[in-house]
């Protein structure tokens, strides 16, 4: 499918590996050129080297750190008008209802809630003045499952939902959509190092506890950052137009909810 959107420019949030890499990949594939970010400057620079090569696009590097303020006026600098807002950062660190202060509570709202909302305050004005937009949100299952020892993300995530929902409605008529991907349990080096947790706090292998998990997932395995990237890429594309302001689980049906 021609997913309609070559030529247009994305900025893709937190993206030198993992979920957001995914979605990169995705949207340059489908001719989108890109602004990547994370905050590690070699790793970032290999990916988009690696990206352009493959796909002949535009890539622009940024190195910063995306919640922080002074991060996010360098990422927006390179953006421009950009057409294309994929919001990430990485998830806070899991732990005990007892476990957390203000500080971390205020760390987790900066990454996975204020940080995405001050990039689409930034870039939202644009698109609907050109009368066109796609962002995408990547929060987590935990909006619909929480998810016990991710107290901290559970917390900041269920707030950028609460502000998207009301959001995505307020703009989609200038033409831009905003969505929320959810992922469930995704190979990724994030996985593999809750899955290195776990092991540890249950006395087991990693392998061990991977091996559990993925019995309590319907489709018998852990994801990929090129599915979630495909998804993400459609969610970009011009036939989008009418998905307003939802939240899409992609967890291989681990989470019983079918409303
Ligand atoms: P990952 O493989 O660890 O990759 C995280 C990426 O984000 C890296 O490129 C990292 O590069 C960058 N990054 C992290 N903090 C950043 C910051 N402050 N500013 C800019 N870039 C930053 O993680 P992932 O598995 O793709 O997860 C992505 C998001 O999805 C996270 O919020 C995670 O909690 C959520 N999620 C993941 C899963 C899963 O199974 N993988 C499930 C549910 C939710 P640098 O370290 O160099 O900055």
């Amino acid at each position: 499918m021609d997913l309609g959107i070559a030529g247009k420019k994305a900025v893709v949030c937190a993206s030198s590996k993992g979920l957001g890499r995914g979605c990169a990949e995705a949207l340059a594939g489908a001719g989108v050129s890109l602004v990547l970010n994370a905050r590690g400057a070699e790793a970032l620079e290999a990916t988009a080297e690696e990206i352009a090569a493959a796909h002949g696009v535009e890539v622009v590097p940024v190195a910063a750190d995306i919640t922080t303020e002074a991060g996010r006026a360098k990422v927006l600098e390179a953006a421009g008008a950009a057409d294309i807002l994929v919001n990430n950062a990485g998830g806070p660190p899991p732990g005990m209802w007892y476990d957390w202060e203000r500080e971390d509570f205020i760390k987790a709202l900066d990454a996975n809630m204020l940080a995405p909302i001050a990039m689409m305050k930034a870039l939202l004005p644009g698109m609907m003045e050109r009368g066109w937009g796609r962002v995408v949100n990547i929060t987590s299952v935990s909006v619909k499952a929480p998810i016990g020892v991710l107290g901290l993300s559970n917390s900041a995530r269920a707030g950028l939902t609460g502000y998207v929902a009301g959001t995505a409605r307020q703009v989609a008529g200038s033409g831009v959509t905003i969505n929320n991907l959810l992922p469930g349990i995704h190979a990724t080096d994030r996985a593999v190092a809750l899955d290195g947790n776990a092991a540890k706090a249950q006395g087991l292998t990693p392998e061990e506890v991977r091996a559990a998990r993925c019995d309590t997932i319907p489709a018998g395995r852990y994801g990929t950052a090129d599915e979630f990237g495909a998804a993400c890429a459609f969610l970009c594309s011009r036939h989008s137009g009418f998905i307003v302001g939802q939240n899409i689980l992609l967890d291989g049906g681990a989470a019983n909810i079918s409303m």
